[in-house]
């Protein structure tokens, strides 16, 4: 089901150091367009410098990342048409959810109308409609959290990065979260990199599970494959059925 042929991501041979310590090894890993792809492991294993690497945050030591065919390994993250959403809210605390929604399409010059658009659509996929007029100290986490999402989704990119979106959300809110992003994804087709350490939300979300350790993939399969037939000890802990 996947069609790797024509990754909509793909990064090839990456390494990161900062300084001395190596935190990314000759990383690679292709993305189908449209798939779900979960970044497992456990904390320190490098999981947020992938995906700030992606996003243009972080330059790479070495390697390339392409993103729809594109080389885009040195262009600036606003060229590389991705949206992220980060695992603490990052609203502006002094605008409105409309103005948080609007503001990167008004720097980026999109037109008035347009940006009426895209906030009238991410406004009723994510159900936030009545919510534009406030502001972030006027919602609870979960709202905030919506709003995060629809900072991505308003930018009408194709691939999301999500670092641990849910991580700072009580369990019942988490497993609600869970359920509205899986939908989110069905709806959009969009291509996801979702990073946790949760192996719930990975097994419930991912076409495909990269379990992590180190700086290195361990693994990369379906979350069955994973779950039943785990390629190393390391794997088979984090993740695997009970041996
Ligand atoms: P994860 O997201 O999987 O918890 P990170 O990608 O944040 O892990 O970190 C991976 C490793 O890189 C950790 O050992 C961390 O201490 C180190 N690291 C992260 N950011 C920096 C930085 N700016 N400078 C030096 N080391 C860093
Ligand atoms: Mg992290």
């Amino acid at each position: 089901m996947t069609d790797i042929a024509n990754p909509s991501v793909s990064i090839q041979d990456l390494s990161l150091n900062f300084g001395a310590v190596s935190v990314l090894q000759t990383l690679n890993l292709d993305v189908a367009e449209g798939e779900f792809i979960v970044l497992l492991g456990p904390s320190g294993c490098g999981k947020s410098t992938l995906l700030n690497c992606i996003a243009g945050l972080l330059d790479i030591s070495d390697g390339r990342i392409f993103i729809k065919g594109k080389n885009v390994t040195w262009e600036e993250p606003k060229d590389r048409g991705i949206g992220m959403v980060f695992q603490s809210y990052a609203l502006y605390p002094q605008m409105t959810v409309e103005k948080n929604l609007s503001f990167g399409l008004r720097v980026a010059g999109v037109p008035k109308d347009e940006i009426a658009r895209r906030i009238a659509r991410a406004a009723e996929i994510l159900q936030i409609e009545p919510l534009l007029q406030r502001k972030p100290s006027a919602l609870s986490g979960g709202q905030r959290q919506r709003v995060a999402i629809g900072r991505a989704l308003v930018r009408d990119v194709d691939v999301f990065l999500f670092d641990e979106p849910l991580s700072n959300l009580d369990a019942k809110l988490r497993s609600e979260l869970r359920v509205e992003i899986k939908l989110l994804h069905r709806k959009l087709e969009n291509t996801m990199i979702y990073v946790t350490h949760d192996q719930i939300e990975a097994m419930t979300l991912a076409d495909r599970i990269a379990v992590m350790r180190g700086g290195v993939i361990q693994q990369l399969d379906a979350p069955q494959t994973i779950y039943n037939r785990p390629v190393n000890r390391f794997v088979a802990g984090f993740l695997g059925s009970p041996a």
